[in-house]
């Protein structure tokens, strides 16, 4: 019997088995497919802190004032993401040279300014930009932007390398990984779960639920209902070119966020909807990658000459109302949630280390409230 069963070899699960190990627990990390191939490995690389706009804007205050927990996490995440690269001994391509919101329009600053009002009282430096403030510090933007906020803690790393750095630091410590594994069914019996293969059964005395997009339909085979989705959307990236875009940037009005990556390729993405292929697999959407490319050109003329060079559509971990759902389950003891919607990837350290303790019933090493999260 192991101690611990992951469900997931995305960043959560990787992440989670690196940290427990480290405390000497034996994991076992049961994955679908292969490692880093959902999410985790497809996602745009973008370390967020902000409360992302649209739903700002779209979904309220209340809505605002229930997310804005997360951003605690998130910038204590980043931190994390700095030390990560000596801890596991892989250059992640960490960069932090601030996250640039920029609007177009009176009404856009009015709703940045607002944002940066409820961001700062939850301890994020957030400074909000005129038109020539904008102009002096990213110089490559239209002149269509007429404003913004800055949050210099934002930025990138590289989803290609992070979920495979920890996976390899975590098979030193002793975990297993078992590849081409689904789960099909997870039994309480007594003290301990049945994680039901197709041809064979695994017991562990307790299981952390790191399924992604799916974790809704692992953590129904315990009998708890979530409002887990998976949605599919899309990201493009360009040829290289020379120094350009140092921040991340964000636009208020619609969707995009483009950030230059290690080796000079700009990724273009913010959310735009792929379409679901007739098998069940999501694909690029020529309509979004239009409007997506519009916009971008828009925002930074410079990338006209530019060729994209690849687009991809991969699916998403989301709820309606972006709440993390973590921790132990109630009535479903042993049985843990590793689930941080949509920006999964700035948080996948933090909450890893977080799971990790709770697993462990041991006090979390990080001065950081995640109790509003908590499963109840
Ligand atoms: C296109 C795109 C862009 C994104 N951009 C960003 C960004 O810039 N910044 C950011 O912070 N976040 C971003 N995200 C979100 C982020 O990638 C995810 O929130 C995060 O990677 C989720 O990690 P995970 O390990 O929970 O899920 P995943 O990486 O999806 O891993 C879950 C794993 O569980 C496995 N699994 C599922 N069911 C079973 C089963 N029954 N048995 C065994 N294994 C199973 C899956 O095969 C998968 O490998 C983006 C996501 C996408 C798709």
């Amino acid at each position: 019997m192991a101690d611990v069963i992951v469900i997931g070899g995305g960043l959560a699960g990787c992440a989670t088995a690196y940290y427990l190990a480290k405390d000497g627990v034996d994991v076992l990390v049961l994955e679908r497919s292969e490692l880093n191939t959902q999410a985790s490995g497809s996602n745009a690389g973008s370390l967020h802190a902000q409360i992302p706009h649209d739903p700002f804007v779209n979904k309220g205050p209340a809505w605002a004032q229930r997310f804005a927990p997360s951003i605690a996490l998130m910038a204590r995440s980043i931190e994390m993401w700095h030390e990560l690269p000596g801890e596991l001994g892989v250059d992640l391509e960490v960069s932090t040279k601030g996250g640039l919101l920029v609007g177009t329009s009176e009404e856009q600053l009015r709703e940045i300014e607002a944002k940066a009002l409820l961001e700062r009282s939850h301890g994020l430096e957030v400074s909000l930009l005129d038109q020539h403030d904008i102009r002096q510090l990213a110089p490559y933007l239209s002149d269509r932007v007429i404003g913004g906020a800055f949050c210099p803690i934002e930025g990138k790393a590289s989803p290609l390398k992070a979920t495979l750095a920890y996976a390899d630091a975590a098979k030193r410590l002793g975990v297993h990984f078992r590849r081409h594994c689904e789960v099909l069914g997870v039994e309480r019996a007594h003290d301990h779960y049945r994680v039901l293969l197709a041809s064979e059964v695994l017991l562990a005395k307790r299981v952390v639920n790191a399924a992604g997009a799916d974790a809704g339909r692992i953590a129904a085979m315990v009998g708890i209902q979530t409002d887990v989705q998976g949605f599919a959307i899309q990201v493009a990236v360009t040829e290289q070119t020379g120094p350009l875009i140092p921040h991340l940037v964000y636009s208020a009005g619609e969707k995009l966020t483009l950030k230059q990556n290690a080796i000079g390729s700009v990724l273009i993405g913010g959310g735009w909807p792929a379409r679901w292929h007739g098998r069940g697999h999501p694909v690029t959407d020529p309509d979004s990658l239009a409007q997506n490319m519009a916009l971008a050109l828009q925002t930074v003329p410079a990338l006209g000459p530019l060729r994209v060079i690849r687009t991809w559509a991969a699916v998403v971990n989301g709820t309606d109302g972006w709440r993390p759902i973590l921790g132990e389950v109630p009535n479903s003891p042993g049985f843990f949630m590793n689930f941080f919607p949509w920006m999964g990837f700035t948080a996948g350290p933090i909450i890893a280390r977080i799971i990790a303790s709770l697993v462990q019933d041991k006090p979390v090493p990080l001065d950081i409230d995640y109790r509003p999260f908590l499963c109840h």
